[in-house]
């Protein structure tokens, strides 16, 4: 901690004070930094800042021992115009701890010179890097394209921040300083060493839930019914490796072990405590578990957000208390958490069962299920690394939990129960990443919620499809299932075999009967059962009786035994006409089975193994131990539908890896700054509600990211209208703008190709007429000809920003013939949209038609993707339709509708916030 006794406040916003820049991020050693452009007010507190600055911090950032700052200097650095000159300040309990700034160069206004400076206390724990990548950001969307920065030869600290970064960097050395030339766009590696960095703050904040030293169990109870009773007996019987604290003012001894009335009474370290007291009591024993120093925080007590308003204050209370302390808390209203790691021995948890070690991470929202999840996964033989019940996700979130599991050696997959997910734009990021190593397995969590209430639109009405659900688990590489039981079958699959390669299935049986249910459970999942060559047929034929087939499904009849089943087995899985098999049993008589499991089993592990393999078991008894164990390493089902099944999972999965991820492009013609002076002149007066966009500020948005309009004016009178219409020349289109009209030719509002005063008046009278509110008219050149698509965006609570394509017009909704994806878009995911759309087939002359520029339709699409990124106030967008001209003449949006409202952005740190929440 600093000595700083000056606590950094904004008592006064200027006016350009950029508010949508602020940010919450993760501490490594758990607590959050705000990250904020900074104010004047924050003058007293740089000032101690510079006072504490260690000689040799001081050395590096002023190439002298400064001691404290003139009050001209003072000023200089706060008082700034937030364009040429910036600064932003991290803040940790309310106090300054590390500043960046750039101050761009007269002489050329696209470079500037940088500063970072971190307070010693804080070095080492990410605040460099995050400012780098928050000031880099914020230049490059007020057009700064180099930074330059003079350090030091020996300030090597400052030289890894930048190159950790990810920024590619240009070094010159004068007499002991260097220059280093940093471009400030947003590279693939800038990207990759941001995901990187927030993943090892988020993971290594989580370590003191996963890996505590010691624990205090607050609500231990002599009552082994109890929750308080079975937590504290679960951890004890599960052999803990550090100590372990039974809290409870009440009683003297729990199992033996004396009680403490307070965790501050105990006298050792705590790192994690267990909440289990009724509600009324948790926020003051978390207040204690903060002034004890407890790092992280399990919250089982229920009776907070789910219970209403007042238990929502509460919830409030708690996380701010939680945050202010630096720890970590899961829950509340959970059933807690455990780590099977020997190491640690970890049953945090009040159910029944420890499940076996293994390498399956499990999340779960539900409590309840959460038990009933752990039961049957050992029973059906699924280890566990670690299952987090996460309760009402107040702090520790599913995206925190994906970041600790995307690095953590012990787990291969991931299972996730959600009934909400919670964070727009990060999820699918953070799980298309995490994805390319290890599966995410989730259980459809109903449709998206996009569409119910925002039926204002095309857009919106279309979002509500239940594919679009599909299309973005999809995209993010999430496995979806629709029942638990399909959850399983699937894990136990990818947490034991290796991914199949490609389609081609063999099956081996020793009865006729299930080897056809197997074929055509595969082949109704889209999987291929090819005819074996001769020379493999032949080599079978060898062994086999002269009575079984062996063209693929191999039935080697009943007389099969453990041998026939473990030479085919092998010669299969070492054969390269298949990507995986499955081996089916049958026993005729309970003669034989355990060799035959055996023989089996011991096929798949004496296999140099590159192939997926499942066996089906099919008897009423269950499948035999040879078969169903943690240690048998390939899944065994009942019946060949749930194994078939689980193998499609597995090859889409496979598919997707395999799949170019593509870029997301940077358009270098784009006017950021444009297109933020109309939005913030724009919303000033918009509400949390949200408003659609004046029809002047929608064109100028989409001009400024280089989407071409037609020429469009928008008149009060009919002269002006007749006058604008004779300027842009015939044909025109009129069309009224009216709030109640949603979509206007709907009511008449729209008039298309007119010629002629008179028939721009007769026009102009029609349109206005139509509604009854008309606001005022828009003339616009009408486009002829050409193809009409659609492209939307629409936030949704649970993913973020969908983006929309489909041919466009009034007919859209009713065909449903659309694509989804989740913002931002690759130019993979652009070409793909395109051609997941049947109908956009016509777009390359279908059947002589006229073709498309199907070239300027991707480039529209990732244009709007940029815009999304770049204004997190649009909200909802429409673009139907968007004419689409010959191959070479681009695209013109002919009718556009833009929704925003204010972006969030608060000084008290709200779980949203948080970049790593969801
Ligand atoms: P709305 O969607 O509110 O009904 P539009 O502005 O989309 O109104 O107009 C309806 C239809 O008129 C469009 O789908 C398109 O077919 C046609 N249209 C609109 N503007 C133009 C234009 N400038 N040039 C050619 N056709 C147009
Ligand atoms: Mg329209």
């Amino acid at each position: 901690m600093t000595t700083t006794k000056v606590l950094s406040t904004i008592t006064e916003r200027p006016a350009n004070y950029p508010h949508e820049w602020e940010q919450d991020a993760v501490l490594r050693a758990g607590g959050t930094v705000h990250i904020r452009p900074i104010v004047p007010s924050d003058a007293d507190a740089l000032q101690v800042f510079v006072q504490d600055m260690s000689s040799e911090s001081s050395y590096f950032r002023f190439f002298r021992v400064k001691r404290e700052l003139q009050p001209e200097e003072l000023s200089s650095y706060t008082e700034l115009d937030y364009k040429l000159d910036m600064a932003f300040v991290a803040i940790v309990d309310g106090h300054l701890v590390g500043v960046g700034r750039y101050n761009a160069i007269e002489s050329d206004p696209t470079s500037a010179e940088i500063a970072f400076t971190v307070s010693d206390a804080f070095q080492g724990e990410g605040i460099g890097t995050l400012l780098v990548f928050r000031v880099a950001a914020y230049a490059r969307a007020v057009g700064i394209e180099q930074f330059r920065a003079y350090l030091l030869a020996d300030n090597h600290a400052m030289m890894r921040v930048f190159r950790n970064a990810g920024f590619p960097l240009k070094r010159a050395i004068d007499e002991g300083v260097y220059t280093v030339e940093i471009p400030t766009e947003e590279s693939d590696s800038v990207l990759e060493a941001e995901g990187k960095a927030e993943q090892i703050s988020t993971a290594a904040s989580l370590l003191p839930l996963f890996y505590p030293h010691s624990i205090a169990v607050i609500g231990a109870s002599r009552n082994r019914a109890s929750i308080g009773g079975r937590l504290f007996n679960n951890i004890i019987n599960a052999d803990f490796q550090g100590p372990v604290y039974p809290v409870n003012p009440k009683t003297a001894v729990v199992r033996s072990i004396p009680t403490f009335a307070s965790v501050k009474d105990i006298p050792g370290n705590v790192d994690l405590a267990f909440i289990v007291v009724p509600s009324p009591f948790v926020l003051g024993v978390v207040q204690e578990c903060a002034d004890k120093g407890v790092k992280g925080l399990v919250v089982i007590s229920a009776g907070f957000s789910e219970v209403g308003e007042a238990g929502a204050d509460a919830e409030h209370e708690l996380l701010k208390i939680t945050r202010e302390a630096g720890m970590r808390m899961v829950g509340p209203n959970c059933m807690g958490l455990l780590n099977t790691d020997p190491a640690i021995n970890l049953d945090g948890q009040f159910g029944p069962i420890m499940p076996p070690r293994g390498n399956v991470a499990m999340l779960s929202q539900s409590g309840a299920l959460g038990l009933a999840i752990i039961d049957y996964a050992t029973e059906l033989g699924i280890g566990i690394s670690t299952f987090v019940s996460v309760g009402n996700k107040t702090d520790v979130s599913s995206n925190d939990l994906l970041l600790y599991w995307e690095e953590d050696p012990n787990t291969d997959v991931i299972l996730l129960y959600l009934e909400s997910f919670g964070s727009p734009r990060r999820f699918s990021r953070i799980a298309r990443r995490i994805g390319m190593k290890k599966p995410i397995i989730a259980v459809k969590s109903g449709r998206t919620a996009a569409g119910a209430k925002a039926a204002s639109s095309h857009t919106g009405s279309l979002a509500s499809l239940d594919t679009a659900v599909d299309a973005l688990f999809e995209q993010a590489g999430v496995i979806r299932v629709d029942t638990l039981e399909e959850l399983f079958n699937v894990a136990s699959l990818l947490s034991s075999q290796p991914l199949p390669e490609g389609r081609r299935v063999c099956v081996i049986t020793n009865a006729g009967g299930p080897a056809i249910l197997a074929v055509d459970a595969l082949e109704s999942q889209g999987l291929e059962v090819p005819a074996l060559s001769d020379a493999l047929q032949a080599e079978l034929r060898s062994f086999l009786s002269d009575d079984a087939a062996v063209a693929n499904p191999i039935d080697m009849i009943a007389a099969a035994g453990p041998a026939e089943y473990k030479r085919t087995i092998k010669m299969m899985l070492a054969s390269d006409e298949i990507d995986a098999l499955i081996a089916v049993y049958i026993p005729a008589s309970d003669l034989g089975v355990a060799e035959t499991a055996t023989a089996i089993r011991e096929a798949a592990e004496e296999s140099d193994q590159n192939k997926t393999f499942l066996s089906v078991y099919m008897n009423s008894a269950g499948v035999p131990s040879e078969l169903a164990s943690t240690e048998a390493k390939f899944p065994a089902f009942p019946f060949p539908e749930r194994a078939a099944m689980a193998l499609r999972k597995a090859v889409e999965y496979s598919e997707w890896r395999q799949k170019p991820v593509g870029t997301v492009q940077h358009f270098d013609d784009i006017d950021r700054e444009g297109a933020r002076r109309v939005l913030d002149n724009a919303i000033a007066t918009v509400g949390p509600e949200g408003e659609w966009l004046d029809p002047d500020a929608v064109d100028a948005i989409l001009v400024a990211y280089g989407l071409s309009i037609p020429k469009t004016a928008v008149v009060d009178s009919v002269d002006e209208a007749m006058s604008f219409a004779a300027d842009i020349g015939a044909p025109v289109v009129l069309k009224v703008i009216s709030p109640s009209a949603v979509h206007k030719s709907d009511v008449g509002g729209v008039v298309l190709d007119i010629s002629g005063d008179e028939e721009v008046a007769a026009a102009y009278e029609r349109v206005t007429g139509a509604v009854p509110d008309p606001e005022g008219v828009l003339v616009q050149e009408f486009v002829s000809g050409g193809h009409e698509i659609l492209i939307g965006m629409v936030e949704d609570p649970n993913f973020g920003p969908l983006i929309v394509f489909g041919l466009g017009g009034v007919f859209v909704e009713l065909i449903g013939d659309v694509a989804f994806r989740i913002h931002p878009l690759t130019d993979v995911d652009a070409v793909e949209m395109i051609a997941d759309v049947k109908s956009a087939r016509l777009l390359e002359g279908y059947r002589g038609g006229e073709p498309g520029d199907v070239e300027a339709v991707i480039d529209a699409l990732l244009r709007i993707s940029a815009l999304v990124e770049d204004l997190p106030e649009v909200f909802e967008m429409d673009l139907n339709p968007i004419k689409v001209g010959k191959p070479g003449s681009g695209v013109r949006v002919v009718d556009a509708r833009i929704r925003v409202r204010p972006a969030r952005g608060s000084w008290i740190p709200s779980r949203t916030d948080l970049p790593s929440s969801m």
